[in-house]
């Protein structure tokens, strides 16, 4: 096979001339921040989402960490994240001087096992992180079980899980708020962007309020609060972006979908089994090296760079062995997550972006195929 010198990216925005056309009229207004831009998103977002409010943010991390001040987490609270994830979800927990709880995963979906969170809530527990990982979602029926059981908040990290289903309805709206990212790879994006979602119109208002500066009015600092604002910029980009969500979405699908059926009887490849109570997503098109087989994932990622085909590996070991929870005084030393060290570093996302022609996914699958 010829190898081809052009690079399949892993991740590409749908940036069109309508973007930019939005991004001009904005910048020729004058007027850039917290104005009918951002309301317009906020409103079409929850109108979209099928939830009764919506606060746009700066990035992602900023609306898990304010959906959690929100919600009342403090210093010394506890909260139940998963050990594979991106650190952000993690982060948010800390900036509140909160401990972050590590509980299993799934082994088959890969998100946080409620089995697992049932183990480690104590009195201190204020709030549960589910994370949708992949464009996967976690169990919603459980969590919210779990949740109504022990009168402990959900908050949902859906950085990764923009338009998943779970048992029809889209997971963004089944805890007490859930957290969007608009990060450049996300399934839509602002450049940096984030929002915060809830049916509770006290959390809501809290949110607003941390987001500008704890202001109550113009004078008045009524709480902490951060600049976390989305720019009109921004929310003019996210307005062209939601309005295409859906299609953009279907061809992710479709695209990995597409690899999927084509690779699933290779001998070595290992594809997570869908679900019939779930829409996937697919942020990443997961795909992972059969432990038995001879061969490695990095025999995988050296085959895919040599025939110029974009991946993802991240995530290689479980968050709890990450530097800077020893660096703040937390030690997690003795703590052993079977599902999640079994699968930490094993899975790579293959390229799935809407933007991909058939002739690349061809490719992709032609290059598996040799390996
Ligand atoms: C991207 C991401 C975030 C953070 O979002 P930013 O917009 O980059 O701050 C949080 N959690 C998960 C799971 C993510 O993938």
């Amino acid at each position: 096979m010829q190898i081809d010198s052009k690079l399949i990216k892993v991740a590409a925005p749908d940036i069109t001339e309508v973007e930019v056309d939005a991004v001009r009229e904005v910048l020729l207004s004058g007027n850039y921040v917290s104005g009918p831009k951002v309301e317009e998103f906020e409103t079409r977002f929850a109108d979209w989402l099928g939830v009764d409010h919506a606060v746009a943010v700066n990035s992602g991390t900023a609306a898990l960490h304010i959906a959690l001040e929100a919600i009342g987490v403090k210093k010394n609270d506890e909260v139940v994240v998963p050990p594979i994830t991106f650190f952000a979800t993690v982060f948010s927990v800390l900036y509140l001087g909160a401990r972050p709880v590590f509980a299993d995963i799934d082994s088959a979906d890969m998100c946080l096992a409620p089995s697992e969170v049932r183990k480690v809530i104590t009195r201190r527990t204020k709030a549960i992180l589910p994370v949708h990982l992949f464009g996967a979602s976690a169990k919603m029926d459980e969590f919210t079980e779990l949740s109504r059981k022990h009168k402990i908040p959900i908050v949902e990290d859906c950085a990764q899980a923009h338009g998943t289903e779970f048992d029809g309805a889209k997971v963004g709206g089944f805890g007490a708020a859930a957290a969007f990212s608009f990060f450049a790879t996300k399934h839509m994006t602002t450049g940096e962007g984030g929002i915060i979602t809830t049916n509770d119109p006290h959390i809501a208002e809290q949110c607003r309020t941390i987001r500008n500066h704890g202001l109550s009015g113009r004078d008045e600092h009524v709480r902490l609060g951060f600049n976390n604002r989305l720019t009109e910029i921004a929310a003019a980009i996210g307005l062209v972006q939601l309005a295409k969500l859906d299609r953009l979405n279907a061809k992710r699908i479709e695209n990995s979908e597409y690899l999927r059926q084509n690779l699933h009887d290779l001998a070595w490849a290992v594809l997570p089994a869908s679900k019939s109570n779930v829409k996937h997503t697919y942020f990443w098109c997961p795909i992972s090296v059969d432990p038995a087989h001879r061969k490695t994932i990095d025999d995988l990622k050296a085959h895919l760079t040599k025939y110029g085909i974009g991946f993802r590996h991240r995530y290689k070991e479980p968050l709890y062995k990450q530097p800077v929870l020893k660096k703040m005084g937390l030690d997690y030393s003795k703590l052993r997550l079977p599902n999640a060290e079994q699968m930490a570093g094993r899975i790579i996302g293959l390229p799935n972006h809407p933007n991909l022609s058939r002739h690349e996914l061809d490719k992709i699958i032609e290059v598996l195929k040799m390996f």
